[in-house]
């Protein structure tokens, strides 16, 4: 790994090295340690941040969920340790923060997407204290179960989740359900709500009525269409937008999800589709204009559930894709089909495994009825998926074992 901007060409450009990032560089890498790769991250730290969910319930630790970024990142890559700050997909350019600009022959655009903490009024000012919280956020997601523990009979705990496209839609819900289970743990009643931008529980029907029931039995109240907009911390108040007008709540406990965006720099280049989003075909994940542009992971315009998951299936593609346009005699792999997947932590202890794919079809890579709340899934999750993450994905290898199978019966 060389940690410099020096060399102003490289062959493969990669914006971002994050969970889509580095499993593309160390698989180019890894089939051809003579690639000239260059990996553009201005991060000390490398996060798995589903893990978040359980740091926010006190299920792990929130170490756990960082290491270094040196230590992810391939031994063979150029490290560049700077930021992008514009894109010139027509001269095949990156400018960076730095005030140096890198050339490439392809590119990879891998940056993520963008937290819109200053999108609701006052949240900024009153985030970590005041009972507000948010696992979307490391240093925070200790504080909700801090919260969850403090709570006494009577007091309120809000719930919020945006409009979408989110990054893990089902994280909303699933601090929720980990802070109710803790309430229910230590006897305190509590009073409950999830406020959600949405109209329903869940983006696939089949999932949505499991969690009906699910949100329900933890004595919970849903309100649809509720987009929070205002905070003001010092009077715990969260004010709403409704279809009837504005509605204020007091609260002792408030978990936000903010709005999420494409990164602005990507917003205002020529990558960017009508939404912002980078632009890409939902098979191939070649960039719509530019033929020497991939992009995967949250950054993109990609119909899917922009989850971890959902990048396990994209970046064998991406890489295929990118090894026979360099000329290499690779067979390609098979298109991306929307995979995603959500273990919705409904207990301690306990996982809806939700797998869909483009359209909301329901797939299961288990040949169990993926609707129902099971114990085997927990260790899936708090162990399995970690240790895939670290030891299998971030290293380029591609994990296909089980295939998820279709399951039509469920996906009316
Ligand atoms: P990131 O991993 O965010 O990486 C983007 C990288 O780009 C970062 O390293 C960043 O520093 C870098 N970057 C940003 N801007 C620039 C710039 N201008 N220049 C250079 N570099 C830049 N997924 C699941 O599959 N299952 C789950 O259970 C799950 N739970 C989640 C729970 C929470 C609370 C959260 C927050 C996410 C969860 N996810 C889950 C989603 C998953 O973590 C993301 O989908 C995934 O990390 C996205 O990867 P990415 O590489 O696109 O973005």
């Amino acid at each position: 790994m060389t940690d410099s901007a020096t060399s102003l060409h490289h062959r493969v450009v990669i914006a971002g090295g994050g969970t889509a990032g580095i499993p593309v560089a160390a698989a180019l890498l890894k089939a051809d340690p003579s690639l000239d790769v260059a990996v553009i991250e201005p991060s000390r730290d490398h996060y798995y941040q589903p893990g978040w969910t359980l740091v926010g319930g006190g299920d792990m630790r929130a170490e756990a969920t960082r290491c270094a970024e040196a230590d992810v990142m391939p031994a063979k890559a150029h490290w560049i340790r700077d930021t992008v700050a514009g894109f010139d997909p027509d001269a095949n350019r990156v400018d960076l923060a730095s005030g140096a600009a890198v050339t490439y022959d392809f590119l990879v655009v891998a940056l993520g997407l963008q937290l819109d903490w200053g999108a609701i009024d006052g949240l900024k000012q009153t985030l970590g204290r005041n009972g507000v919280t948010s696992n979307y956020r490391f240093d925070l997601a200790p504080y909700t179960h801090e919260l969850a523990q403090s709570l006494k009979d009577g007091d309120r705990a809000l719930f919020t989740q945006p409009a979408m496209p989110i990054k893990c839609a089902g994280a909303p819900q699933k601090a929720l359900y980990l802070t109710a289970a803790t309430l229910r743990k230590r006897d305190v009643k509590a009073e409950v709500a999830f406020y959600n931008q949405g109209g329903a529980m869940f983006g696939v029907p089949a999932y949505a009525r499991e969690l009906d029931k699910v949100i329900a039995g933890y004595g919970a109240t849903p309100y649809f269409k509720h987009s929070l907009i205002a905070v003001d911390g010092d009077r715990r108040e969260a004010t709403f937008d409704t279809d009837d007008g504005h509605v204020t709540r007091g609260f002792e406990m408030l978990h936000v999800v903010p709005p999420q965006s494409a990164p602005d720099v990507i917003k205002h280049s020529s990558l960017a589709g009508d939404a912002g989003w980078v632009s890409v075909d939902k098979n191939r994940l070649t960039h719509s204009r530019y033929d020497n542009v991939f992009a995967l992971g949250d950054c993109t315009d990609t119909p899917n559930a922009k989850t971890m998951a959902a990048i396990r299936r994209q970046f064998p593609v991406v890489v295929a894709g990118l090894r026979r346009a360099l000329g290499e005699n690779v067979s390609p792999a098979d298109d991306y089909d929307g995979y995603g997947a959500c273990p919705l932590t409904v207990a301690h202890g306990k996982v809806l495994l939700a797998e869909f794919r483009y359209g909301g079809e329901v797939v299961s890579s288990f040949p169990l009825d993926p609707r129902k709340v099971r114990r085997i899934h927990w260790p899936l999750k708090a162990q399995f998926f970690p240790w895939l993450y670290w030891h299998v994905m971030l290293k380029g290898r591609d994990w296909h074992w089980p295939r998820p199978k279709p399951r039509p019966d469920l996906s009316a």
